[in-house]
């Protein structure tokens, strides 16, 4: 990092620095790093020379940040139809790890980390961690999974960085994760929203008390879109801080961005992934401030380069400086990935929409499920959600009082009229990674 004026910037910790450069100071590193990964990608992915070329466009062409329109766009499904290794720049001497993202349907996409990728990785996550101000005096359990899934190896190498103690619980056995963060005094936990959920139940159930019985202080959380509504639900039951962390296996895994105390947005570590915001239909680049689809540029990855990769999140560009001083552009919340938007008689649903609804009812526990369905032409949307066990002894009038006011504060957000129906608690889907909310039963009769 010998390249930032360190001098200059006393009190910032040096892992932090970038995130604090001048914005023309940025600009003039994103442009030298663009032209570079143009020329890499040109010379040594067969895919990007023959669409560069189909469009006339040559690496010299690139003279400015705004010239990357010029260039085509990358996608899941190029991953796939060249699987395993079509888009690899470099020699697989050079390669150390591979990583794999699920994936709906079919092959699985494989990406190769060169050393190189891996420190720009932890880099990422290493800064994610110094903005919420953990360090080498934490204890980070890491209960992302671990192997192909990029959750727990990202967090582990990013939190050895850092220079914190890193417990490598990976997911699962709910039971030694709450014992072992207990017992050693585990002050950051790095896991899906939803396992964070599953474990504060499993501490109710044991008489854990997260603010007497843990020393507990920071969430990092990601992998799965949450809203919130949500964090503000933890932070109140647990009394610690819960942090959004963003990334993905294409671009690198978690640390392509992160919230900062402020919670108004994600920083995105734009010296190393350029981001664009595009409009998923015209493919045109879109002003800050206005939603789209979410691009990536990786502009220092050697093992998979990737050139305006579509990751199909729909997000903005927060216009304006954020409150903490930093100067790194900021993304809003990702509340969806536009392959989980639910079209209900014509009208766009996002599961999010529906969580930040309930999650506004006091009482409702913050576990649903989402069902759709079509009965002749009418499509249908059911939510359930789970009562607590407290709730559950109510009377019949108090429960449907509940469900009405449910069902009224999601209808406000998403307009159209929508079943909920209330069930017992510990009767719905769990999971140990991502959870998958939504089942639609119009895709799977198809
Ligand atoms: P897969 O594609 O198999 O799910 P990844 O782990 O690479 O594997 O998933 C990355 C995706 O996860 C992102 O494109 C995004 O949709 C989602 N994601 C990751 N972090 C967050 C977050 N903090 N908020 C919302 N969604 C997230
Ligand atoms: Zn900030």
């Amino acid at each position: 990092m010998s390249n930032f004026p360190i001098d200059t910037m006393s009190g910032v910790d040096p892992v932090s620095i970038p995130d604090f450069m001048s914005p023309e100071g940025m600009r003039a590193l994103q442009l030298t790093k663009l032209k570079k990964l143009v020329k890499t990608c040109y010379e040594r992915v067969p895919l990007t020379r023959r669409r560069m070329d189909e469009k006339g466009v040559k690496p010299e062409d690139i003279k400015t940040l705004e010239d990357i329109k010029l260039l085509p766009f990358m996608m899941k499904t190029d991953l796939r139809d060249e699987y395993p290794l079509g888009l690899t720049a470099a020699p697989m001497s050079e390669v150390v790890r591979f990583h794999c993202s699920s994936g709906t349907t079919g092959k699985p996409i494989v990406i190769c980390n060169t050393k190189n990728d891996i420190e720009v990785w932890s880099d990422g996550v290493a800064r994610s961690l110094a903005m919420d101000g953990i360090g080498k005096d934490d204890i980070l359990q890491v209960s992302y999974g671990y192997g192909l899934f990029t959750g727990g190896l990202g967090l582990h190498y990013g939190g050895e960085l850092r220079g914190c103690t890193v417990l490598p619980t990976s997911g699962g056995n709910t039971d030694r994760q709450l014992m072992l963060m207990r017992d050693l005094g585990v002050t950051v936990i790095a896991c899906t929203p939803s396992y964070f959920i599953h474990l504060m139940d499993e501490a109710q159930k044991k008489g854990i008390d997260f603010r007497r019985d843990m020393k507990l202080k920071h969430g990092i959380f990601g992998a799965e879109p949450w809203t919130d509504e949500m964090r503000e639900r933890i932070e109140c039951e647990t009394g610690i801080e819960a942090h959004d962390i963003y990334g993905l296996t294409e671009i690198s895994g978690p640390g392509v961005a992160s919230s900062c105390g402020c919670h108004e947005g994600l920083h995105v570590f734009e010296d190393h992934f350029y981001p664009e915001i595009i409009d998923p239909d015209t493919l045109e680049p879109l002003p800050d401030g206005e939603w789209g689809e979410l691009v990536f540029s990786t502009l220092d990855r050697t093992g998979t380069p990737m050139l305006r990769y579509r990751t199909r999140d729909i997000t903005r560009i927060i216009p304006g400086v954020c409150k903490c001083g930093r100067t790194i552009r900021r993304i809003d919340r990702i509340s969806a990935r536009s392959d989980d938007m639910l079209i209900i008689r014509g009208v766009n649903v996002f599961p999010s929409q529906i969580e930040a609804g309930l999650m506004s009812v006091d009482k409702a526990l913050p576990h649903y499920h989402i069902y759709v369905d079509r009965e002749g032409d009418l499509d249908n949307l059911e939510v359930k959600i789970e009562v607590t066990s407290e709730t559950i002894s109510d009377d019949i009038k108090s429960l449907e009082l509940l469900r009405r006011n449910i069902a009224a504060a999601i209808q406000k957000i998403i307009n159209i009229s929508i079943k909920v129906t209330l069930v017992e608690p510990n009767s719905l889907p769990r999971s140990e990674g991502k959870l998958n909310r939504v089942t639609d039963y119009r895709k799977i009769k198809k």
